[in-house]
């Protein structure tokens, strides 16, 4: 490829609309542009690096035994009424309607479609195990769709669906995915962990994420450096502490506590510790209310609490339900006389004589005792865990680390086939719901996520396997002999299955390396001033230093190129070429 004719408009300036490092490099170095608000193009740079990707998804993919298909966007919407997620999916779902009123979703997601896809015709269990996957577009009408390609409204998924037997048979399929996952962040040099998640509204009984780090990133993740445990924030355990609490109980008390409502006002106007504290809240869900109730020094986990009771629509209660349904302002709502169910965190279940709301605006009762005062319908672990709890597996003190969720492996089990009435014929003769798992894989976001992963003050820096090219041949003066050397150093190293580009622009030469570190191209060979002494320059993109090789040895050349390709690491630096 020559420079040329490449279609690659690169910027200097930072476009004002960028939010983050690999929305402003990706759109300064001509990889993609925005249309509207999440919904971009992909230039030629931006398409090259987007196959890439794709072909390593779908070789790892392929290597699984998946089968590739391809499913319809545009998905009608009786399919998604009879699992109830046109009203559940929320104002996320995208939806049209035809010329003849019939409606429509621009698809989310394919568990509806691919289910429907295949039910009348997979119908004997010798037919299962089977996962089929897809690279498709995907629509999201995303709250605040932002930072470029990692939170688009229109992006490109893979998406996996698994069909099963036994729940043997989905552990085997949902390894061989996390596996196949894993091995797709290393052909990338992503750095990477694999968390346990939440399932969320998807549902299911277990969940992985891979999330790559990145400071910039929306998942927050608890990771132990001892034993390797990682979790999503939302699904994240630790251990109790055991905090140990000897007296006797005291006499309940009542007492005035104007204008104090927050744990940190009420443990400085009672000089107590805040662990001896315990907040009360009111969450609304399916059943009505909740209410939830933590050590005071502590947060209450939302996703946990909904997964706990099962209802995704739980949330926490407006100060003015709370006040319409127990006549008492949000501050002192507490356990003692309520008339709802009653859900502690296992941090309530040591304490004594502690202090709760008075179920009564400004007052708080002291000395209280559980059992005693009142009584707690159940104990759930429902606390959010922070940097500095105990790792659940080895009591280690967990870290927090910010990252980006590239991929997420589910195992849905009958969900959805129960509510498609999806069966198959077992061995005997019974019909019996599929059990499903799905695997979904971010590959436009993977594109951005490396791009935060793997970047300068001068530009991006792109892992060898989906760069948009792995050697340029930098020509600094074009009218002269130089161009003659660019020409054959560039069929040759073509000609060894490298991908390359001569640039022969007639422009400075230090506009070319400009571009050449903004795009992000592993390896820099130079055509200059050292020619005359029959040598072309060799730089990493990632390195100061450069080698000077000799022309008139072209095994020896291309030997160097390849070798400094499998040298180099766009995270980390190699000093010494
Ligand atoms: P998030 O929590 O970031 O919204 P999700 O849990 O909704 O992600 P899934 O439904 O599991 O995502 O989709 C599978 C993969 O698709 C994600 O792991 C992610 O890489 C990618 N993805 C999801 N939403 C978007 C989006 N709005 N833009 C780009 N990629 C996305
Ligand atoms: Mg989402």
């Amino acid at each position: 490829m020559y420079w040329s004719k490449l279609y690659a408009p690169t910027l200097k300036e930072v476009p004002s609309d960028a939010d983050i490092k690999s929305a402003e490099l990706l759109v300064r170095g001509g990889f993609i542009r925005k249309s509207a608000s999440g919904i971009f193009s992909y230039l030629p740079l931006g398409t090259k690096v987007l196959q890439k990707i794709t072909q390593i998804v779908r070789e790892e993919m392929n290597r699984t035994g998946a089968q590739e298909l391809l499913m319809p966007i545009m998905q009608p919407a009786e399919i998604w009424k009879i699992t109830g997620r046109w009203e559940d999916y929320g104002p996320e779902m995208m939806k049209l309607k035809d010329r003849n009123d019939r409606e429509f979703t621009l698809g989310p997601t394919h568990e509806e479609m691919i289910t429907t896809l295949v039910k009348d015709e997979l119908r004997s269990y010798k037919q299962l195990p089977v996962n089929f996957y897809q690279i498709n577009t995907k629509y999201r009408d995303e709250i605040r769709p932002r930072f470029g390609l990692l939170r688009g409204r229109e992006f490109i998924m893979k998406d996996a669906y698994s069909f099963h037997t036994s729940y043997e048979s989905l552990d085997k399929t949902y390894k061989d995915m996390y596996d196949a996952y894993s091995r797709i962040c290393e052909r990338m040099d992503l750095k990477y962990v694999a968390v346990e998640a939440d399932t969320g509204a998807i549902g299911g009984s277990n969940s992985h994420e891979f999330t790559a780090f990145a400071e910039s990133g929306e998942s927050d993740i608890l990771v132990c450096d001892n034993c390797g445990y990682a979790a999503t924030q939302e699904k994240a355990e630790c251990l109790e502490d055991d905090l140990k609490i000897d007296e006797d109980q005291k006499p309940l008390k009542l007492v005035e506590t104007p204008n104090v409502r927050t744990v940190e006002e009420l443990s400085k106007f009672l000089n107590v510790d805040k662990r001896r504290i315990v907040k009360s809240m009111i969450f609304v869900g399916r059943n009505g209310y909740i209410m939830a109730m933590i050590r005071g020094d502590l947060e209450i986990n939302t996703a946990k609490l909904k997964s706990y009771l099962g209802d995704q629509t739980l949330r926490l209660a407006t100060g003015e339900e709370v006040y319409q349904k127990f006549s008492t302002q949000i501050g002192y709502i507490g356990p003692i006389g309520v008339n709802a169910r009653i859900i502690a965190d296992r941090s309530v279940k040591p304490l004594v004589n502690y202090i709760v709301g008075g179920l009564k605006n400004e007052y708080h009762y002291v000395n209280v005792n559980h059992g005693r005062d009142f009584k707690i319908n159940e104990y759930a672990d429902i606390r959010m865990v922070v940097e500095g709890d105990k790792c659940p597996k080895c009591g280690h003190e967990l870290k927090m680390k910010k990252g980006i969720e590239v991929g997420q492996v589910f195992k849905l089990g009958t969900k959805y086939s129960e509510k498609l009435s999806a069966t198959y014929v077992d061995s005997d003769g019974n019909e019996k719901y599929y059990i499903m798992g799905c695997y979904g894989w971010g590959v436009s976001r993977t594109m951005a996520a490396v791009v935060e992963q793997f970047h300068d003050d001068r530009g991006i820096i792109w892992p060898r396997s989906i760069a948009p090219f792995e050697v340029v041949i930098t020509v600094v003066n074009v009218a002269g002999d130089q161009m003659k050397i660019g020409y054959e150093l560039h069929d040759l190293i073509e000609k060894n299955g490298i991908d390359v580009i001569l640039d022969d622009r007639e422009v400075s030469a230090g506009f070319k390396f400009k571009d050449a570190d903004l795009i992000g191209i592993p390896l820099r060979i130079t055509c200059g001033k050292s020619l005359e002494n029959g040598e072309v320059e060799l730089k990493l993109r990632n390195s100061d230093k450069s080698l000077k090789v000799k022309i008139d040895d072209k095994d020896y050349l291309i030997e160097k190129v390849k070798e400094l390709l499998e040298l180099y690491k766009p995270g980390d630096q190699v000093g010494n070429i």
